[in-house]
């Protein structure tokens, strides 16, 4: 499984799309514009076990915000949206009044259409978007991914109810494993962010979760067959509240 997923966006593309409708019992492919995500939903075929979702990414918001009625007008025919979210960090924080804005009208159109299962990014954003859910409380369900705030903020987003996707990249820092560790056990779930995350310099494939697994129970502290089984549990879990 993956639940979090730039399978458009790889080299060779195609390929990697057939292998992961093979491999994995379920691929959430996350488009980064309305635009892109009508394009991609074209070009690939239909399979069942691929939930490809509209978004609008933040490091592109501003370039792209003429598509924010696109999106609003997409939402209603799909049961996921993502990616979107904010990114307060020095290279993007120019451009968060246009974010802000595109993801307030996403988080209110996801509670006017009865809710929304979102992939949020809130890099250096994670008080803000907890805010801008916290205004929409039937927004639907939160998937935070490769969540990487403070400790606080994460206690934060575990008591307002949100998931956690996390990858094999996420390992890398200290404060990433420090993070995992502190994270509900019974609501997290394997995602790679392919190919933007990378780790040996190689991108991450859709099929990693034996790996997120791996570096699980070593942060947890159990046999990798109990943290695999976590993934699997949590993930079906996840897809059967929302329907997904
Ligand atoms: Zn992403």
């Amino acid at each position: 499984m993956d639940f979090h997923c730039h399978l458009d966006l790889y080299p060779g593309a195609r390929e990697v799309y057939r292998e992961a409708a093979e491999r994995n019992e379920f691929t959430w492919l996350v488009t980064t514009s309305p635009k892109a995500f009508a394009a991609t939903s074209r070009a690939l075929p239909a399979v069942s076990s691929v939930l490809i979702s509209p978004g609008l990414h933040p490091e592109i918001a501003h370039e792209r915000a003429a598509e924010l009625d696109l999106l609003l007008e997409q939402m209603a025919t799909v049961k996921a949206v993502g990616e979107v979210g904010l990114d307060g960090s020095p290279r993007f924080r120019q451009h968060y009044e246009v974010q802000r804005r595109i993801f307030r009208a996403v988080i209110a159109r996801c509670a006017e259409l009865g809710g929304r299962t979102l992939s949020i990014h809130s890099r250096r954003a994670v008080r803000d978007v907890l805010a801008e859910l916290e205004g929409h409380p039937n927004y639907g369900t939160a998937v935070l991914h490769w969540f990487s705030g403070s400790s606080a903020e994460l206690k934060a987003a575990v008591h307002m109810g949100c998931w956690f996707s996390i990858g094999p990249a996420m390992f890398d820092s200290l404060n990433g494993r420090k993070l995992v560790a502190a994270l509900p056990q019974d609501r997290v779930v394997p995602e790679s962010d392919g190919p933007f995350a990378t780790v040996g310099g190689k991108p991450v494939m859709p099929w990693s979760a034996p790996e997120t697994a791996q570096f699980l129970s070593e942060v947890w502290n159990l046999p990798v067959g109990v943290a695999a089984d976590m993934l699997v549990r949590n993930g079906a879990n996840l897809r059967k509240t929302t329907g997904i």
